[in-house]
């Protein structure tokens, strides 16, 4: 199976995508990840992307398709879940035509949709444990009492300035891929607000169906 999961920063597409890995032994390939690990390192990579990443811009196509390929690649090119990719209509034809050319296409383009103020309200309440990863929510899901709260901390681009800018690129860059996918007929419409089990199963009750 090859899925994209779609939507604006705090839609909850890592909580979703890490869910569908689980549920269908997919590999989770999220360019965010990728990006944050490589400034972590400090390597090139992390030094080329660091200021657009963390101010919340897009780092350039061209940048995140050689990333994205890569894995895709690493994985024969099936069973993964895209997680953050594509995010420009560029990143998006690239994507098609790579797949094409490796008689993969998608088999469902997932769009999470949730209102502003519910994004807003997730990304500024959103905590990060350092090593792990993981996501918390400040008020809905704290950090459990055995979790050192110094690896805690705030994500760069979930501080307010950052999430307002977040946004805006979102409507003016991102939203026009799903429209992209929607002349395609691969595009999927999810309701993205209510727990993390009700999407997951409104999610699993579409793919079952494309299945
Ligand atoms: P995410 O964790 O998916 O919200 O990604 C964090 C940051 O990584 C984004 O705000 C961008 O700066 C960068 N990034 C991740 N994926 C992409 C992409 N497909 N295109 C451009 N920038 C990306």
């Amino acid at each position: 199976m090859r899925i994209a999961l779609f939507g604006p920063p705090g839609a909850g597409k890592g909580t979703q995508a890490q869910r569908l890995v689980d549920r269908h032994g997919l590999t989770h390939i999220s360019t965010g990840e990728i990006i944050r690990a490589a400034i972590k390192a400090d390597s090139p990579l992390g030094r080329e992307v660091k200021t657009y990443a963390n101010a919340g811009k897009l780092v350039p196509d061209a940048v995140v398709w050689k990333l994205a390929k890569q894995a895709i690649a690493d994985v024969g090119h099936d069973d993964f879940i895209l997680d953050g990719y594509p995010r420009t209509v560029q990143q998006a034809k690239w994507l098609t035509e790579f797949l094409d050319e490796h008689a993969a296409e998608l088999d469902a383009f997932v769009s999470l949709v949730v209102p502003d103020d519910v994004i807003v309200d997730r990304l500024s309440q959103r905590r990060t444990h350092k090593e792990t990863g993981e996501n918390y929510h400040l008020e809905f899901d704290p950090p459990p009492d055995d979790v050192d709260p110094a690896m805690i901390i705030q994500r760069p681009d979930d501080r307010p300035e950052a999430i307002r800018r977040r946004l805006e690129v979102y409507k003016n860059e991102t939203q026009p891929v799903e429209d992209y996918y929607r002349r395609r007929s691969t595009l999927v419409e999810i309701d993205g607000v209510g727990t993390f089990a009700e999407v997951e199963a409104r999610i699993n009750q579409v793919l079952e169906a494309a299945a």
